[in-house]
């Protein structure tokens, strides 16, 4: 396994409990994913279920029953509840989950500081190799190396991901706006900008805020928190707010990027997973939730054929049509909420009213998955 975020360790987990011996390499050298949250759907705790490890994660999280979505000033245009399945929807911290994941690897199977380099092919032998000139072989490698994937550039050249228009800031904070509804997800959308916030385990409020950007734009000459609270100065009182009450130093600015879904994602023995595979915007939560589903998909493959390269070429075509679909509604919803024209923003809000049933069927579909 090249790559120890969410995706590879849930895969390395799933395939040691299946008998397999997976071994990761992670190039940092300390674990710390960021301080940010994530949402689990029910497509995902079914994961963490199959896994042993769902009570562990109502534990450390907190369970979620509605998507509420609004106008920038607190106007509640949609509610989705999120809680109509056999399994609980969890908001969590990501190094919580993460945590969750490797802690049930064996050490010496999970080994930090290797960058992936390249491979090299013979026959049916494929080798890796790392910066630091470790080589290793395997019957198999899994690339669940993320976005910027050097797995999927030494398999099929470089192809740079596609940069959004859109960039966001994730937050960290333990203030609880009084207005706040327990398991709610409140997402506010206004023109050219959103902001969303929800709670995690811990008593811990995790928000995020998007907004129209060129790549790569440097923070504001006043400070990145500064900036947020001019940007949303006059939103829902709650906004304003939680931004106050974070610390600078707990606002995580990344820009958004996905690719246009396409296989393959196999060469011979060696096969991709998670973002490396099918990165997508992030306006569906769905990117982590994506990756535990291939994990389960692609340790069933593996258990099913013994030839990896037959085990690959089976999960991605099972893999395919869902990872496309979601890459594609994100993308979507992502346009959605970059329209900025006071016109086309209220006529989102009364689309938005009207097309309720549409929505929560749409959430519905996605959360009913079953890897
Ligand atoms: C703003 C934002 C909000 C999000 N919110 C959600 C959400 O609510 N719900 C959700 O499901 N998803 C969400 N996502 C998406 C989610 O973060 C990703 O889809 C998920 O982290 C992908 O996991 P992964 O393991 O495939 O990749 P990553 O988490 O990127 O992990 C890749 C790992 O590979 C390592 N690596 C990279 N290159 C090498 C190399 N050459 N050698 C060795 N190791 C290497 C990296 O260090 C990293 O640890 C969000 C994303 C963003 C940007």
């Amino acid at each position: 396994m090249i790559g120890g975020g969410i995706g590879g360790v849930a895969t390395a987990l799933a395939l040691h409990r299946e008998g397999f011996y997976p071994v990761v390499y992670e190039r940092v050298k300390e674990l710390k994913e960021v301080g940010a949250g994530i949402a689990l759907w029910a497509n995902a705790t079914h994961v963490l279920k199959n896994l042993d490890l769902l009570e562990e994660a109502k534990e450390v999280g907190v369970i979620t029953t509605n998507y509420q979505f609004n106008s920038q000033n607190g106007k509640e245009l949609v509610n989705v509840p999120v809680n109509g399945f056999e399994l609980p929807t969890i908001g969590i911290h990501r190094a919580d989950l993460h945590e969750l994941l490797w802690r049930r690897l064996p050490e010496k199977q999970f080994i930090l500081g290797e960058t992936f380099e390249r491979f090299s092919l013979s026959e049916n032998r494929v080798c890796a190799h790392f910066t630091s000139g470790l080589m290793v072989e395997g019957d198999a490698f899994i690339g669940a190396d993320g976005l910027r994937s050097k797995v999927r550039s030494e398999l099929f050249g470089e192809q740079p991901p596609i940069y959004r228009n859109f960039t966001t800031w994730r937050g960290l904070t333990n203030h609880v706006p009084d207005t706040y509804h327990p398991g709610y997800i409140r997402e506010f959308l206004g023109r050219g900008k959103g902001f969303g916030f929800m709670m995690l385990g811990k008593g811990r409020m995790y928000w995020y805020a998007a907004a129209l950007a060129p790549e790569n734009q440097a923070d504001a000459p006043i400070g990145r928190k500064k900036e947020l609270e001019n940007m949303f100065q006059d939103w829902f009182d709650s906004i304003p707010e939680l931004i106050a009450a974070t610390d600078e130093t707990d606002i995580i600015k990344t820009d958004l990027y996905d690719r246009v879904p396409a296989l393959p994602w196999s060469k011979q023995n060696i096969t991709l997973l998670g973002d490396a595979a099918h990165p997508t915007l992030p306006t569906l939560g769905q990117g982590a939730c994506m990756a535990l589903e291939d994990a389960l998909v692609v340790t069933k493959c593996l258990l099913e054929y013994s030839s990896p390269a037959t085990a690959f070429q089976n999960y991605e075509s099972q893999r395919f049509s869902r990872t496309k679909s979601i890459v594609e509604q994100s993308l979507r919803s992502g346009r959605m909420g970059q329209l900025a024209h006071p016109i086309t923003v209220k006529l989102r809000e009364t689309l938005m009213k009207l097309m309720k049933p549409a929505i929560a069927n749409s959430f519905k579909t996605i959360h009913a998955y079953r890897a």
